[in-house]
């Protein structure tokens, strides 16, 4: 290329904030021209690297801003320690599709089955397709909707939360709540029914959430809401943590205690 050509190309990627087209403008040139590549393909393959950068960097942003509390990828989870759970099932939900179709996910089962690797697996997911994501307990999430409440704010931090494509609620069942949460918690619940998606996970079946929250009416209501558009993936069997060290069941993976 001619050093004319090249110091305008590096004017035009500074000018549009680009600085992966000045590099690959230079880097392609060369196999462009041994390969005989069209215009169309350079400028195209050129356009590419500017634009997968900027996905990767944004998926990057989401992915930090979500507040997982760790990263766990859906490639990384064992389907042999899962037998009843169906490897389509979770790919399924890999596209994204259920986002834009601001549907739910429940995952159940015992203590250490996956149910948090799998959230953070598909929340991962959902950043890289461009959804914004936060992940939080259940505790965490009463303590931010009883803090708005105080301040009068509810209703705009239910707003707020609506912009995000993708709440994660991690551990619903550990710690029972207050009445008051409950309520807090189906506000919630209903202001993102059919407008943008939650993923629930919980060790208890949804027939032990009224005593969770305290109030069987409300935990009804709630449920109701939150399947009605959702796929509900009950996990099972012995806690992988455990995998190794000779304890085949947590005393509260009993059947009577959990979900499965
Ligand atoms: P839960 O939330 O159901 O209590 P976690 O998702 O926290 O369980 O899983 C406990 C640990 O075991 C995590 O480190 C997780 O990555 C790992 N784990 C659980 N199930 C699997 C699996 N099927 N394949 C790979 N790792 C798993
Ligand atoms: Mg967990």
């Amino acid at each position: 290329m001619g050093r004319e050509t090249i110091s305008e190309i590096e004017y035009f990627a500074r000018a549009l904030k680009a600085p992966r087209i000045r590099d690959a403008a230079a880097r392609l040139a060369e196999q462009a021209r041994e390969a005989g590549w069209t215009h169309e393909e350079y400028l195209a393959a050129v356009l590419s690297r500017e634009v997968s950068a900027r996905e990767s960097s944004g998926a990057e942003l989401r992915i930090r801003a979500a507040g997982f509390p760790g990263r766990k990828s859906l490639e990384e989870f064992n389907f042999d320690h899962q037998p009843s759970l169906k490897r389509d099932t979770i790919a399924h939900l890999g596209t994204g599709s259920f986002l834009t179709e601001a549907k739910n996910v429940v995952l159940l089962g015992p203590p250490g089955t996956g149910k948090t690797h799998l959230a953070i697996g598909l929340g991962i997911k959902a950043a890289h397709a461009g959804h914004r994501v936060l992940f939080a307990t259940a505790t965490d999430w009463v303590t931010r909707l009883q803090s708005a409440h105080q301040l009068g704010r509810l209703p705009q931090e239910l707003v707020k939360l609506r912009r995000y494509g993708l709440i994660i609620v991690d551990e619903v069942g550990y710690i029972p709540f207050e009445q008051d949460a409950a309520n807090l918690f189906f506000q919630l619940v209903s202001s993102r029914y059919e407008h943008a998606s939650l993923i629930l996970t919980s060790n208890l079946p949804f027939s032990r959430w009224g005593d969770v929250f305290g109030d069987h009416v409300v935990a009804a209501a709630m449920i109701d809401r939150i399947v009605h558009h959702a796929d509900v993936i009950t996990l099972k069997g012995s806690s992988y943590r455990l995998k190794n060290s000779g304890i085949d069941t947590l005393p509260s993976a009993r059947p009577e205690n959990t979900a499965e």
